[in-house]
């Protein structure tokens, strides 16, 4: 199998594990006992802590450790929208892209069902980049938060987040990003980008499921979610994940310092394998920015399939990838990522996404080009094959 959906998730590696390994047995302490074995885990979380702050070149203060990067984007859009709205009451509109991962559309649409927020969304561009212009369009007084991701998830679109962070903060206003896609592959110092905010999930990178990270600059105010014995300096409550906090920071740790190498390798390696799809299979489409885009990701429309059914026959020759977002459990809908970017419904229907770890290889991609190129030929001489 050539595993080309590493966006959706990765397998945890060799050293993550051994690193958590002794917190998920001998040193299983709870942080907060005052005994030895709670003092050894509070240890290994004070220093998961300082490593992950190491590697966004933050405080330790200013981590908060999730249960992956879903919770990270929650407590970001409505911990802080809703805190600054209980500071000043006129503070009650957000301001989110087109783009975004259900995990901040769905809590700005909370914020507005729930708490009577409206939503500005952000238009973006053909690509998917949304522009200085077209946000400062939608800033107004009354905006208590902007969340704009870094990468996005399903076209690779890398957004120019420093600038857009510097555009809303100039005017007083919290700035969040979705660093999910981002990490391992961009750089993660949060004074460099300027945000306020930036979420981390940890299954992308080589940690387990169901851990992640967010920092939140020294003195934004921020409302808790989750109530309870006030971990996470009454931020985050519930007993830590402390072998889940070592993943974390395992992982960003391993991916910091060959972030540069790795990435310019596998863009090296994106570009061929788009050039061979697009020169194979006629009629395929880019989706996204042709430049600012993850090294890791190559996503595509072949009108005339469906996504699904190239999906199934790639997997059939032994080629394992994504047809649109994996995170949108269920759905077959036509990505509303791709409608945002001006892409007709039925040929949004046609999308499939690679993406790829650090450790993909020439010879994995030619090979999967080549069977894009049988897969989309069959499907369009035969109409689609169904799922078995
Ligand atoms: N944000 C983005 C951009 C993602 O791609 C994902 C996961 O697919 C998430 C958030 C959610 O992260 P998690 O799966 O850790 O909840």
């Amino acid at each position: 199998m050539i595993f080309l959906d590493a966006a959706a998730t990765t397998p945890v590696r060799r050293e993550v594990l051994e690193a958590m390994w002794p917190y998920l047995s001998g040193d299983f302490g709870n942080p907060s006992s005052h005994h030895s074995l709670g003092d050894a885990a509070a240890a290994a979380l004070a220093g998961a802590r300082e490593a992950t702050a190491k590697a966004l070149g933050c405080r330790p203060g200013e981590v908060i450790f999730t249960a992956g990067g879903t919770e990270a984007d929650n407590l970001a859009v409505k911990g802080i929208a809703l805190a600054r709205r209980a500071a000043d009451p006129r503070l009650d509109r957000v301001a989110i892209s087109a783009v975004e991962h259900p995990a901040v559309e769905e809590s700005a649409r909370y914020l507005e069902r729930v708490h009577g927020f409206a939503v500005d969304v952000v238009p973006v561009d053909r690509y998917g980049q949304v522009s200085e212009e077209a946000l400062a369009a939608v800033l107004r007084p009354e905006t208590a938060l902007v969340s704009v991701m870094y990468a996005n998830n399903e076209v690779g679109t890398v957004q120019p987040v420093a600038r857009l962070a510097a555009l809303a903060r100039g005017l007083g206003i919290p700035f969040h990003t979705d660093a999910v896609q981002a990490a391992g592959w961009l750089p993660l110092d949060v004074r460099g980008l300027g945000v306020d905010a930036l979420s981390l999930s940890g299954h992308k990178l080589g940690a387990p499921k169901g851990c992640g990270a967010l920092y939140v600059r020294g003195r934004t105010r921020l409302e808790p979610l989750i109530h309870g014995g006030g971990q996470e300096r009454g931020r985050r409550s519930g007993t830590e994940n402390v072998a889940g906090a070592v993943a974390m920071a395992t992982a960003l740790g391993l991916a910091g310092p060959s972030q540069r190498e790795a990435s310019a390798r596998v863009a090296a390696l994106r570009d061929d394998f788009i050039a061979e799809v697009l020169t194979g299979v006629p009629g395929a489409f880019l989706t996204g920015h042709p430049a600012d885009r993850l090294p890791s990701v190559a996503s595509f429309c072949f009108p005339g399939t469906s996504g699904e059914s190239v999906l199934l026959e790639l997997e059939r020759q032994g080629v394992i990838c994504s047809s649109g977002s994996a995170c949108a459990a269920g759905s077959d809908e036509p990505s509303p990522v791709l409608l945002a970017l001006g892409i007709d419904a039925e040929v949004a229907q046609t999308a499939v996404r690679f993406s790829f770890d650090a450790s993909v290889t020439a010879a994995e991609l030619r090979e999967a080009a080549a069977a894009v190129r049988t897969a989309v030929g069959s499907i369009r001489t035969l109409g689609p094959t169904s799922p078995q």
